[in-house]
């Protein structure tokens, strides 16, 4: 099947389309949201953006350059539950013009080369199974070898259940690289968006040196009904929003979209890799609370199972500007 050139900012559909805001149901124009960086100018709901929309957002113009755009994903163990996975694999791939979930290359922010990884949620909800968990480790290695920042922006609904314990042991894999980068002096940034859930929080995604969060995004391990009901309890309203990280302390600061790029530039600038000295000792920390940061992680994955009940599938119905994504957030509120 011919991939579409993934990094195309134009979407399907006319532009003079309306996209109703499913926060203040107010009719947007398309391409009054696209200008907005798809931020609802009415009430601020952000919607989800594409992996060419974020590089857009976030890097110098023209400076990506994707590695490994060519791995693809397998079915090692042929799975099939309504479906066939390679049926599942070819419709996300029909449906997004990727070939995975994530994509990672080098670029630069604000003349800083760093290695930034991205996820797209359409992708199967953005779900890490070997490929994206190699594309993320990868990135992380590159980093280490280039010595230049990581920058990771996570969407995405955990572990890819198609791939069992595979995609389980993408978080040993996606997280022993960062300890490496720390040793280093490496710093990472971890950027998440709506939503970052399951497998991918509970691993590389809540270990940033830095971690921003997008203003109202869904962070968190678990479903919030299945949360309660493991921990037999009434949770908080609102516990796995990023505004409610920030006041307990995993998320260090939530950044509106349109302030990102500055932000994340600036922390580029404060956080230099350290030099390579004479005689490094690799073992030596420099700097990051990736101890502590460990000890959250691990409490989030001892928690509870790795489903978080996203519905990604949902058909796309015609009208009205409901996609395929906002049928998978309906699913997620039914979830609540
Ligand atoms: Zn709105």
């Amino acid at each position: 099947m011919p991939i579409k050139f993934p990094f195309s900012r134009r979407r399907p559909g006319p532009t003079d389309a309306w996209t109703k805001c499913p926060d203040c149901e107010q009719q947007v124009f398309n391409r009054q949201l696209e200008r907005n960086h798809r931020v609802c100018p009415h009430c601020g709901h952000n919607f989800r953006m594409s992996i060419g929309e974020r590089i857009d957002l976030l890097l110098d113009e023209g400076s990506f350059v994707e590695r490994d755009a060519g791995l693809e994903s397998v079915d090692p163990l042929g799975f099939f539950d309504q479906k066939p996975y390679p049926d599942r694999l070819e419709a996300a791939r029909v449906k997004t013009g990727l070939r995975e979930a994530a994509v990672w290359g080098t670029g630069s922010v604000s003349g800083r080369r760093v290695a930034i990884g991205l996820f797209d949620f359409r992708f199967m909800g953005g779900s890490m199974g070997s490929v994206v968990g190699e594309k993320i480790a990868r990135c992380f290695e590159a980093a280490l070898v280039e010595r230049i920042p990581a920058v990771i922006v996570s969407a995405s609904g955990g572990a890819r259940m198609q791939e069992g314990t595979l995609s389980l042991l993408q978080l040993a894999k996606t997280t022993a690289p960062l300890v490496r980068l720390d040793a280093a002096g490496v710093p990472f940034i971890s950027i998440l968006t709506d939503p970052t859930t399951g497998g991918v929080l509970a691993s590389f995604a809540s270990l940033g040196d830095v971690i921003l969060a997008e203003p109202k995004a869904l962070i968190g391990f678990a479903g919030a009904r299945v949360a309660s009901g493991t921990v037999g309890e009434e949770l908080p309203e609102g516990f796995q929003t990023a505004e409610f990280l920030l006041e307990h302390g995993l998320v260090d600061l939530v950044v509106p979209r349109a302030e990102l790029r500055v932000t994340l530039g600036r922390l580029l600038a404060l956080l230099p890799p350290a030099a390579v000295e004479e005689g490094w000792d690799d073992d030596e920390r420099r700097w990051g609370p990736i101890g502590v940061l460990s000890g959250i992680a691990e409490k989030l994955g001892g928690a509870v199972s790795e489903t978080v009940g996203l519905d990604v599938e949902g058909e796309p119905t015609a009208g009205n500007g409901r996609s395929p994504e906002r049928a998978a957030e309906q699913t997620l509120e039914r979830e609540r």
